[in-house]
This record gives structure tokens, sequence and C-alpha cells, in this order.
């Protein structure tokens, strides 16, 4: 079971439980007093925090939960130097036992250097931080154009039902640059509108899916590292 809501000005809180062992996990740490709140309004005891990478939006609220609640915080090898409170590094390709789940740990660099996402096959879902957002893709803080192409190409791969908890509502913003690099694009058009009508009721864009983002992202629809490196400098600039 996933539950999603909204923490600090755009970002988004993850809750992710396994219904069998009852473990409860957060997808990064936005807000520690946020997801405390968010918890104790399910009932739910937290066990773990999934880290996807080290800025602070993500694990601001790490040392808080940690402390409440003695969890055990996972993050990507690569990064483990900059996550807080890190207990278990886990490297692209592994995987991690989360009750009756097993979570995938899928390496994402480009938005920073150590960035992973978590796919859980169980749930159809994959959460992917600042990898991937509905319509864009994370700024290339540390990664190159090309880390963040083979990033993209692996999740793209992914079953097109999988469901992508992006951690920002960066929507309507990404939505205007892409019909600027897509004018034709008419999924794009429609994917802009349906986006514009759920904000106007002030429900989430997210979770989108692969399928939907391989037709309307054209950071997804990028044919080469390069392509993608000129939308992204574009995007930059827009
Ligand atoms: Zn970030
Ligand atoms: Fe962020």
């Amino acid at each position: 079971m996933i539950s999603l809501f909204p923490c600090l000005n755009d970002n988004y809180g993850f809750l992710l439980v396994e219904p069998d062992s009852g473990l409860c996990a957060t997808i990064d740490t936005p807000d520690g007093a946020e997801i405390d709140a968010q918890l104790q309004k399910r009932g739910l005891t937290l066990t773990h925090i999934l880290n996807t990478h080290h800025h602070y939006d993500h694990v601001g609220g790490n040392q808080f939960l940690k402390d409440k609640y003695g969890a055990t915080i996972v993050g990507p090898k690569a990064d483990a130097a900059r996550i807080p409170g890190i207990d278990i590094a886990l490297a692209g390709g592994e995987v991690f036992k989360f009750g009756a789940y097993d979570i995938h740990i899928i390496d994402t660099p480009g938005h920073t250097l150590g960035h992973c996402a978590y796919y859980v096959p169980d749930e159809a879902s994959v959460f992917v931080g600042d990898t991937i957002f509905v319509m864009g893709c994370g700024r290339l803080f540390e990664g190159t154009p090309a880390q963040m192409f083979d990033s993209l190409s692996k999740l793209a791969a992914l079953h097109q039902d999988t469901k992508i908890y992006c951690a920002h509502e960066y929507t309507l913003s990404n939505a205007a640059f892409a019909v600027t690099a897509e004018p034709d694009n008419n999924d794009l058009k429609r994917a802009v509108t349906s986006a514009n009508a759920l904000r106007d009721k002030g429900q989430p864009t997210v979770p989108t899916t692969v399928g939907i983002e391989l037709k309307t992202n054209p950071f997804m629809r990028a044919k080469t590292p390069e392509i993608l490196g000129e939308i992204r400098a574009a995007k930059d600039k827009f």
C-alpha cells in the first residue's frame, strides 16, 4: 500500500506499507514533522527510511524520524557519505527484502551522482526521487546528460503500467516547457489538459506511469544523450 501527501512547498511524501509484515517505510524525509503526523493519522509505526539522494529536501527529516521511531535508514551506496544516519547502503541491482516485498535498487545518477530509485514490483511502482518528473526530469546538478540518459533508459525499460512516484509537483511548469519542445505532440497536449484539470481541483498529478511519460515527456523521449543535453539546457534557461 502506498500513500502520498504534500510536504514543504512542492515536495511529496510517500509511505509504503507491506501489509503482511506491517513494515512501513517513508521514501525520503522532506519534512519530518509532517511525515510523523501522517504516520500517526494512519496509526502506522515507521520502520524504514528509503533515501533517493542527499539533497536536504530528501534527507532533512532523517535524524528526527530515526530518533523517534528507531527506523533503519537505507540509501544508495554511491551517496552513503552524504546520507545522514544511513544504516544500509545498497548498490544498483541489489534487492532489499521488505517483508514479502522485494525492493530493487536502480542507480539513477544525473541529478546527483549517487541518486537511486526504488522499484517495488509488488506495487507495480517505482520511487524515482528527482530523476523523472511528470513531463520533466531533474536538473543535472552533479551528473552529465549521458548519465541522465542512461538513468531514464533504465526506468523506461520497466513495464509500461509501472507507476512513477516523482518527488515534486513540478508538472505545470514542466508542461509549459514541454509543449515548446514538442509542439506537435497530441498526447502531450492531452496530458497538459488533464494536469491542469487536476491542479485546478488541488489534486496531485503524481503518480504518472512509464507508458504515459514515454508518450509525453521530452526527456524520456530524447533519442540520444546529446539531444537530452540540449533539451535540458533549453529547460534550464526557460
Ligand atoms: Zn534533489
Ligand atoms: Fe528535491
